[in-house]
């Protein structure tokens, strides 16, 4: 539901800064930017133009700050209502108190990304674009930027909108005959129909290919290293980041929670999870860690099985390879700088196995690069034209489209018309959630609640 009041919230992110932004949309913006805001020059807000001058307190006269202010008008802003945005300087308590007479104007101060949330029921940009918005944030790679680019700019809403003018196409002609319905279907229209219907099936499954490429450059790859204590997993998570973020010991079991960071390699951002040493243990606290580790074994993308080059193949490698069935491994053997011991038994369970010295960084490039290759691999997504899924919500949606196709397609033969148009609006349907066309109240507060506040 969208109702017309005018809102307001701080844009820029909490804490001091140079510069904080107070925006406000609505019809009341204009009146709120004249109460609180007095331009050096004379006359009022001429839209799309900054002025400089003075924030007061209406009710007392007291001069808050000095600031510059905009005054968008309606249609031409984010919001595509009137929009007003006030430029004060950047200290929390500043902002703090501009909102709150901005707020004392009696306008109410918004919800998580409800702006946006007015750009789309505007209009102005549809949900797949209002996400990738979000996505621009959140971005934690050149690639991921890119690629919400690009989905800002509407490339995939496009080929969502290519998809459903061929259903268009196809439920068109099938209506026709449902209101005629004497008449049997003729072969050029049942043609053209199916045509129409396998170009919108081969476009989706192109699209459905894209999403765990489109994923894995958006979210980034979440990589565990595991292997049992002292093997040396704290000090390659040191030379992966470059810097003393684990501690190191001679002493098994130092590491007992999980530490959590991110690297971006050749514009993909890699997110490194180091876990407890996996060992046989009576200290409950490590047992505790272990566990942690075991959970995090079937939600990584990838992982790293490190091994101790200078020792046998031991008991607890194979209860680390026995906790790894039937996940994407890369083995790691390190240490050899020192005499080799270590032979792996069946090295066909592993994408690859990378010998390295954590202790000097010998062979650490090596093996992010063999990270990098299992997941990026074609160079299409460099491209401007790579089109890609990255949100499960438009995975789901294609996959649910797909379902009703399937359907059509083996209903043609019976040719139950009114089936044929109801599977047709059900792809239609799954369809259109993804740019928002079909997507309820509770989907559009599910999106935009995780929006940030202000945006
Ligand atoms: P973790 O328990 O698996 O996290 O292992 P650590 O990273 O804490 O390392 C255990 C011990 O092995 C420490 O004394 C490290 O200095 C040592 N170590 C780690 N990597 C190497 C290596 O490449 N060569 C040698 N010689 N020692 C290493």
């Amino acid at each position: 539901m969208y109702i017309r009041d005018t809102i307001a919230a701080v844009s820029t992110p909490p804490g001091n800064g140079g510069i904080g932004i107070i925006r406000v949309s609505g019809d009341q913006a204009a009146v709120v930017g004249n109460t609180v805001f007095t331009s050096v020059s004379d006359g009022g807000f001429v839209s799309h133009r900054f002025s400089f001058g003075t924030i007061r307190d209406a009710a007392t006269g007291e001069k808050v700050d000095e600031a510059m202010a905009v005054l968008m008008r309606s249609p031409r802003s984010y919001t595509r209502e009137d929009v007003l945005e006030l430029h004060c300087h950047g200290g929390w308590l500043v902002v703090e108190r501009v909102l709150a007479l901005v707020l004392a104007c009696g306008v109410r101060l918004a919800d998580p990304g409800e702006f946006t949330r007015r750009a789309f029921l505007n209009g102005r940009i549809d949900l797949v674009q209002a996400e990738a918005v979000m996505d621009i944030i959140a971005s934690k790679s050149e690639a991921a930027l890119q690629l919400a680019q690009r989905q800002r700019e509407g490339a995939l809403s496009k080929r969502i909108d290519e998809v459903r003018g061929c259903l268009l196409k196809a439920l068109a002609l099938v209506e026709a005959y449902i209101d005629f319905p004497d008449d049997d279907i003729g072969s050029t229209d049942v043609a053209s129909i199916t045509a129409s219907v396998e170009s919108a099936q081969s476009m989706l499954s192109d699209l459905l290919v894209t999403f765990e490429e489109g994923r894995i450059i958006r979210d980034g790859i979440s990589v565990l290293i595991v292997g049992k204590p002292n093997a040396g997993k704290s000090s390659l998570l040191n030379r992966l980041l470059n810097e003393n973020r684990a501690i190191v010991t001679h002493i098994p079991g130092t590491t007992r929670d999980i530490i959590e960071e991110t690297i971006t390699f050749e514009g993909l951002a890699i997110r490194f999870l180091d876990t407890a040493g996996i060992r046989h243990t009576d200290d409950l606290v490590e047992q505790e860690g272990i566990n942690r580790a075991l959970e995090k074994v079937p939600l990584a993308d990838l992982i790293l099985a490190v091994f101790d080059g200078s020792r046998r193949f031991s008991q607890e490698d194979q209860m680390l390879m026995d906790a790894l069935a039937g996940r994407k491994i890369i083995a790691v053997v390190n240490k050899s700088d020192l005499p080799q011991r270590f032979s792996l038994s069946d090295e066909t369970r592993f994408l690859a196995v990378v010998p390295i010295t954590a202790l000097s960084g010998d062979g650490v490039d090596l093996l992010k690069l063999t990270i990098c290759r299992q997941f990026h691999h074609s160079s299409a997504t460099d491209s401007r034209e790579f089109i890609s899924l990255s949100r499960a919500r438009h995975r789901d949606a294609l996959v649910s489209a797909e379902g009703f196709l399937h359907q059509f397609s083996v209903g043609l033969v019976d040719r139950n018309l009114e089936l044929l148009a109801l599977d047709l609006r059900g792809a239609l349907d799954s369809v259109g959630a993804v740019t928002g066309q079909t997507a309820t109240d509770e989907v559009l507060d599910l999106i935009f609640s995780s929006f940030c506040i202000g945006k």
